[in-house]
């Protein structure tokens, strides 16, 4: 059993790293959980990013990560590349158990745990994510410029995908597995009146094809079995998100698609101590720039709830 830490942040995508410096600025001395195999977040899996203010010449994702880890380590953030795969958060004293076995004791825990998108599952998926696969239209719209591109997918999302990337784009297909769509009427009507989107329904992606960058894909056609080709430079994913929040289940609480609810503006959870940021918490928005925001403001919550205890 360890000493009781001011703060353990669980976490390391922009809103981890981002309260990892406030934390270590202000000398609490934040432990973080950066993860086992993705430290640094969704960030680390694409190429350039080019919204994320400061950087007018854009900035590749994991070196803008590299960054923000530099950053809070320099103010004496711990930072620590580890799963925490058990917690207690329910007393004033909270416990996180690493994959050691080891239980690291706080006063104050930060949650920027983030959000995994789903996938297809095909081969070439992940490889060709940034060269052409994408599952955020905000932060890559602007690359696909007169090119073709298709969205995969039937609900709110698609569709605002469809009609964001219809700016850009020369034309968007938006391939659904069934023959209606899922998403709100007013985003359905909206869809159907672009002249540059159309529609293949019943159809699902059996096979991503290019190399180095995105060349095409194939469709099924779920009620025939037919598969056909369709030429495409962007490939638009938009099948929903998973909040990484089974930790906390039964301990904080969850909103209907299994996010942490906070007290917004306020970043603190329904267990005092405990604050939320990030994807985790966001479906709305959704960067890192948000993302940062929130990890900022959970910092400044955890600060003065310490402040308040001593
Ligand atoms: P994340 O970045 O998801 O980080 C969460 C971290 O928590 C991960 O490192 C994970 O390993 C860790 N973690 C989870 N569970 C545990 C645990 N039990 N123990 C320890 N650690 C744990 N946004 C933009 O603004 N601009 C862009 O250009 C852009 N491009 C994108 C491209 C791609 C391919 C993707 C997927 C996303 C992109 N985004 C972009 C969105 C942006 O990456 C996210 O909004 C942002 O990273 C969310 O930050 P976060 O800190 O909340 O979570």
């Amino acid at each position: 059993m360890s000493d009781v830490r001011n703060v353990i942040i669980i976490g390391s995508g922009p809103a981890g790293y981002t309260a990892a410096l406030y934390t270590a600025r202000a000398s609490l001395k934040p432990l973080v959980f950066e993860g086992a195999v993705t430290a640094g977040g969704a960030l680390m899996n694409t190429t350039e990013v080019e919204n994320f203010p400061g950087f007018q010449d854009g900035i590749m994702g994991p070196a803008l990560m590299d960054n923000m880890r530099g950053q809070a380590e320099r103010f004496g953030a711990e930072l620590v590349p580890d799963d925490v795969v058990a917690v207690d958060l329910t007393g004033e004293i909270k416990t996180v158990t690493d994959t050691a076995g080891t239980v690291h004791r706080a006063k104050a825990v930060i949650i920027t745990t983030g959000s995994q998108h789903r996938k297809l599952g095909l081969p070439n998926e992940d490889a060709l994510s940034g060269r052409g696969v994408s599952w955020c239209a905000t932060c890559d719209g602007f690359f696909f410029k007169d090119q073709d591109i298709a969205v995969i997918g039937g609900g709110d999302t698609a569709m605002e995908e469809a009609t964001f990337l219809s700016r850009f784009a020369k034309s968007v297909t938006i391939v659904h597995r069934r023959d209606s769509l899922r998403a709100s009427k007013a985003m359905q009507d909206r869809a159907f009146a672009d002249p540059k989107i159309k529609f293949i329904w019943d159809n699902e992606v059996a096979a991503i094809h290019g190399d180095p960058k995105l060349s095409g894909v194939t469709l099924r056609n779920l009620k025939t079995g037919e598969t056909s080709e369709l030429p495409v430079t962007g490939l638009f994913i938009a099948i929903g998100h998973d909040p990484r929040t089974e930790l906390f289940k039964g301990q904080l609480d969850l909103d209907d698609e299994g996010y942490l609810k906070v007290e917004a503006p306020s970043t603190k959870t329904n267990q005092t101590g405990v604050f939320g940021a990030g994807d985790v918490v966001d479906h709305t928005y959704r960067q890192a720039i948000t993302a940062a925001g929130t990890g900022c403001s959970s910092a400044l919550d955890a600060e003065r709830y310490l402040a308040a205890l001593a």
